[in-house]
């Protein structure tokens, strides 16, 4: 995926912050934090959005939430809760179109979002 900026952190190809990888699964810190921890949880196989998963990924899906709930226990921040996202589609504010798990944490988080 030439144009996909996760592809290319994920290659190496573009910097970032990797805090953790494995064979199919790479976080690394958002670019913009909103929250004290903020996470982002990646397949390393480019999946555009929750819409275009399969019955195929259902195994990734699974070990994208696990990653996520094992950070956060890690995380001394996150010991009074955390929340975890997935903006599906323009209308919910996605903006890069390679599937990712938002991990925020470290304040309180308002219900509902804006
Ligand atoms: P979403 O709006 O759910 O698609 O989230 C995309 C997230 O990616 C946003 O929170 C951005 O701040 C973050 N982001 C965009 N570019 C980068 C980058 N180069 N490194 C880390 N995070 C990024
Ligand atoms: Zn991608």
């Amino acid at each position: 995926m030439i144009d996909c900026i996760f592809c290319k952190i994920i290659s190496k190809e573009m910097k970032s912050d990797i805090i953790y990888e494995d064979e199919r699964i790479a976080v690394f810190k958002d670019i913009n934090p909103q929250a004290p921890v903020h996470h982002l949880i990646v397949p390393k196989k480019h999946i555009s959005s929750l819409s275009e998963c399969t019955e195929e990924d259902k195994g990734i899906i699974g070990e994208l939430f696990l990653k996520a709930k094992e950070l956060a226990e890690k995380e001394p921040n996150l010991a009074g809760g955390y929340r975890v996202i997935i903006n599906n589609g323009k209308d919910a504010g996605q903006a890069v179109f390679h599937l990712h798990l938002h991990l925020l944490g470290g304040r309180r988080m308002p219900w509902p979002p804006s």
